[in-house]
């Protein structure tokens, strides 16, 4: 097999990533638009990405015990994120059970790299969150945890697993590959979802994936904007992507007397031109970040700091032996999370959330301590 090189700085290698095989099929000029984006202004993690980022890094670096104790004051979890870490787990042992796995070797966060089959160079690769081979290598299961709570594409349909899925026939040959989307913030049935891959599918997956790689390298490939495939596009906004920016300006040109399916249109329109000009904001900030003077008249300003107390107990008591505060004074200055709570209760209780959350609310709202506001309806896409 040929040998890899490996940046220190590039995981990837310089090749295709599983995560972006999607877009690579609904944008095959994507691959080459990204190339020519430069990797340090590149767009920055959101604070919802950061928050997926550091659960997934706890549920692959801790123990089950370890996150139950939730011990470590460096990287303390809110109940609600203990919880969440623990459904996961629960999920996956749920997922042993059902497909009937027992796991001789698990990898966590391993980067597999599918290779062309004359070359044997390496042509793409894949990070996946936990790959469980069963007894020889005859059954397989991959496991992706989704930490947000919006809607996710099924384990059926998702691209980054169907590459998991061709990797791991091209290395191991299996029998079957599992594939399975863990999403432990999802309501109660939807939390997981996974798809089975045979030998026919296998080979059918390993086709597919081989194909797009080869529509990806075309030099001539077209770039075709779309909300889906331009969500996270490191192209988007920049001049690598002159379609996206064209998404924007055909926005600003709409006249102000659309029909109603001519606003469905618009809308869709909008909501890929809203992602464009927040990627060229964190670009400005990427760019603002290595050099101040970067763009002229724009500056970065300091972020405020928010201060808070990490243990409500040991602050009471701390404060109340200096005498500062009394424990009604202390109570008054605390809110409390009803998540939190209600993660606090099932646990204990070992009910289900929604349980909980029913046994919580009747109990309080019998002595009307629950305060309900719904905020204004907002526009979604019908399903
Ligand atoms: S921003 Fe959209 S259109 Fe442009 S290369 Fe990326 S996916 Fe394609």
């Amino acid at each position: 097999m040929a040998k890899l090189k490996l940046s220190p700085t590039d995981e990837r290698a310089g090749l295709p990533s599983a995560s972006a095989f999607q877009r690579y099929d609904l944008c095959p000029g994507s691959w080459n638009a990204a190339q020519l984006v430069p990797a340090a202004t590149r767009n920055q993690s959101s604070v919802d990405a950061a928050e997926g980022t550091m659960l997934h890094e706890q549920i692959a670096l801790r123990s089950r015990a370890d996150i139950e104790a939730n011990s470590d004051l460096s990287q303390k979890l809110s109940h609600e994120q203990r919880a969440t870490l623990l459904r996961a787990l629960n999920n996956d042992a749920a997922l042993i059970e059902q497909y009937g796995i027992t796991p001789r070797q698990v990898d966590i966060e391993k980067r597999l790299f599918l290779h062309d089959p004359v070359k044997l160079a390496p042509v793409a690769s894949g990070k996946f969150d936990r790959v469980l081979y069963g007894d020889f290598n005859a059954r397989v299961l991959v496991i992706d945890y989704k930490f947000g709570r919006g809607d996710v594409e099924s384990a059926e349909l998702n691209h980054q697993l169907r590459f998991s899925a061709a990797v791991l026939d091209a290395e191991h040959g299996p029998e079957e590959v599992i594939v399975a989307i863990n999403q432990p913030r999802a309501d109660g049935g939807m939390q997981v979802t996974s798809a089975v891959y045979t030998r026919d599918d296998l080979v059918k997956a390993r086709e597919e994936v081989f194909a797009i790689l080869e529509k990806i390298r075309d030099p001539n490939a077209p770039r075709i904007a779309g909300y889906e495939q331009c969500k996270y596009c490191p192209a988007r906004g920049t001049s690598a992507c002159p379609e996206s920016i064209a998404a924007v300006a055909k926005v600003a040109g709409l006249p102000d007397n659309l029909n109603p399916s001519e606003l469905a249109e618009a809308l869709k329109l909008a909501k890929l031109a809203e992602r464009v000009i927040e990627a060229m904001r964190e670009q400005a900030k990427t760019w603002l970040a290595i050099q101040p003077d970067a763009i002229p008249g724009w500056l970065m300003k300091p972020g405020q700091t928010r201060k808070s107390v990490t243990d409500a107990q040991r602050a009471f008591n701390i404060l109340s032996a200096d005498g500062l505060v009394t424990q009604d004074e202390f109570v008054a200055a605390c809110s409390v999370k009803l998540t939190d709570l209600v993660e606090i209760v099932a646990e204990k209780k070992g009910l289900k959330v929604k349980a909980a959350r029913e046994a919580v609310e009747t109990s309080l709202r019998a002595d009307f301590l629950i305060d309900e506001k719904t905020t204004a309806p907002s526009l979604a896409e019908a399903k």
